[in-house]
């Protein structure tokens, strides 16, 4: 085993380390984290399993991928020159520009020099004599480190196409999640698309412009709302900038950290013909507005749920011109019940003559023959064949190391039945382990996530050193709460109803995996105040010693 060659920095509990912090995960996570800790003067270093930053980024380039957060927001701010100084080209930027621009961060505030690609951590010890982190990569190196940041990301550990036979499949099959980086050429050959989640909308056009012809396996249909994708010119870019300071503020007072406005009614304040107006104007505009400025109860409320349903159905039937493939498509759970995508010429692409669609629902997909795909009713020979499967989302990266913390506990045993934390930031029995954009923060846009609660490990950590503790870690009582009161906020929406429909911010998506609210569905804001509240209080859902 070798170690690395860094000069000790600091001195925790006696025992020198290799860095005061050891960041694993190069995407926006840990590229906030490392920019935090760096400011507060501590050393630090990043480790990333892929070769460059990026993180879902960096993985997910297939064909079409792109932001579902409007790019303007899709962003950092903590830093007023990198706002003034970047200009996205798109309301939804694509993947190759995301991961322009995180490169361009890194190398603009000098952290790449800190970061180590090509290196996948595979345990993290907590040694209890010297209270700090023992970091083992797949190399064999150890690293030491007083705090460890985990910004493992929420759709990283990709969930393996669980169809016998595959091993034997005589064409090519590429998994979204792990596209090649050279591409794949559809032309003409006959291709097989299964999963039509939000990675699975954005696929079905890009393929089916170059296919042969394309088969789209969908086991349930999604909401796809529209995107309304454009780009964003000078002009554009002045209109932003002038009022970038009130969309921030208000990306931080919204429900889901969108720069948006509540609509300030509910859907029984209106007649019906305005009802339908106001859905009118929501869906020409598009995107998660659609969701937030129409009516305050979609989300709670199963009349106006359903009521909004009924009009995307509406719009699903006007768009798809044959009946029977317009009728699977819609879907029958509520709106939210599944994270809904943004999608563009999604519908439209099923009247294409080089498109079908074949529903799983009820005839699953059986095996994966060497020639084909094949369902419980037919066989469908393909060249391709391409898996939008989706993710073991949230918790699932967590299962790639072995964390083990005092007493020799394993993170992956505490969170059997489901993630435990206080605010999404740590765990009991794991001390100075912080969790960065894990599980219980909000169902929201990301980057303003990962931004406040690193902004709140970052206060945290400069507090400890004002107060000369050394050693951070949640109280028991306090994760119970914390835990609890995830489940509790989760049975007030209707996104409790993803239960039924097998969604992946449910664990629903992973056979045998348990069914628990992995995230904090009481609004971004109020998630925010509850950190700054912590803090106000003087952090006693903790122990500092
Ligand atoms: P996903 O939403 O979990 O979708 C996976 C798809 O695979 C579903 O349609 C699922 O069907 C299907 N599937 C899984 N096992 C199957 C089986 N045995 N037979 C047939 N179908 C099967 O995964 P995802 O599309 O990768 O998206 C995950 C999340 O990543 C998104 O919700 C979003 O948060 C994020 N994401 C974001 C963007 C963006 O911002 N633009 C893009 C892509 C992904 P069921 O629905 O029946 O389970």
């Amino acid at each position: 085993m070798s170690t690395p060659s860094n000069t000790p920095s600091s001195d925790a509990g006696g025992s020198a380390v290799d860095v005061d912090v050891l960041i694993v995960g190069a995407g926006f996570a840990g590229i906030r984290t490392l920019y935090e800790t760096r400011r507060l003067g501590l050393t630090a270093r990043v480790l990333e399993t892929g070769g460059d930053v990026g993180g879902t980024w960096y993985w997910n380039r297939y064909p079409g991928a792109r932001t579902d957060s409007e790019s303007w927001v899709y962003a950092f701010c903590f830093s007023q020159e990198l706002l003034d100084e970047w200009s996205w080209s798109e309301r939804y930027p694509g993947q190759p520009e995301v991961e322009r621009y995180l490169r361009h961060v890194v190398d603009r505030f000098d952290l790449r020099k800190d970061m180590r690609f090509d290196t996948h951590v595979v345990s993290a010890v907590f040694d209890e004599a010297t209270g700090t982190w023992v970091v083992t990569t797949g190399a064999g190196e150890t690293y030491r480190a007083t705090y460890l940041a985990t910004g493992l990301g929420h759709s990283s550990f990709p969930y393996r196409p669980p169809f016998p036979g595959l091993d034997g499949f005589r064409g090519e099959w590429h998994q979204s999640a792990r596209w090649p980086r050279e591409g794949v050429d559809f032309r003409g050959k006959r291709v097989a698309l299964i999963g039509t989640g939000a990675t699975g909308i954005q696929l079905v056009p890009e393929i089916a412009a170059q296919a042969e012809h394309l088969t789209v396996f969908q086991r349930t249909p999604n909401w796809v709302l529209p995107a309304r994708n454009h780009a964003l010119d000078e002009e554009a870019w002045r209109g932003i900038r002038a009022e970038y300071d009130t969309i921030w503020q208000k990306v931080f007072a919204q429900n889901f950290a969108l720069p948006y406005d509540s609509a300030h009614r509910v859907a029984k304040d209106v007649s019906p013909q305005e009802q339908q107006e106001i859905l009118e104007r929501g869906y020409r505009i598009g995107h998660f507005q659609f969701l937030f400025e129409t009516f305050d109860d979609v989300l709670v409320d199963e009349t106006t749920n359903e009521l909004v349903c009924e009009f995307l159905r509406g719009k699903i039937r006007e768009t798809v011109k044959d009946p029977v493939t317009a009728e699977l498509l819609c879907p029958r759970y509520p709106l939210l019940a599944k994270r809904p995508p943004l999608g563009t010429l999604y519908y439209e692409s099923f009247n294409r003559d080089n498109v079908s669609l074949v529903d799983v629902s009820r005839k699953p997909i059986v095996d994966v023959t060497p020639d084909g795909v094949r369902t419980a009713e037919a066989d469908y020979p393909v060249d391709v064949i391409v898996f939008a499967t989706g993710f073991d989302a949230v918790t699932g990266s967590y299962h790639t190391l072995d964390i083990v913390g005092r007493d020799g506990a394993h993170l992956r045993d505490k969170w059997q039945d489901g993630p435990r934390t206080n605010l999404g930031a740590m765990v009991d029995g794991f001390p100075n382990l912080f969790v960065v954009d894990g599980p219980h923060v909000p169902f929201a846009n990301i980057p303003a996530v990962v931004d406040r609660e690193v902004r709140w490990i970052g206060r945290t950590l400069a507090q400890m050193r004002e107060d000369r503790y050394t050693v951070i870690e949640p109280t028991a009582e306090a994760v119970d709460k914390w835990t609890d009161l995830m489940a509790e906020l989760l049975q007030g929406t209707l996104l409790a109803k993803g239960a039924d429909v097998h969604a992946w911010f449910l664990g629903g998506n992973i056979p045998g995996k348990p069914i628990v609210a992995m995230n904090y569905h009481g609004g971004a804001n109020n998630y925010f105040a509850a950190l700054d509240a912590e803090i106000d209080a003087d952090y006693p859902g903790f122990t500092r010693r």
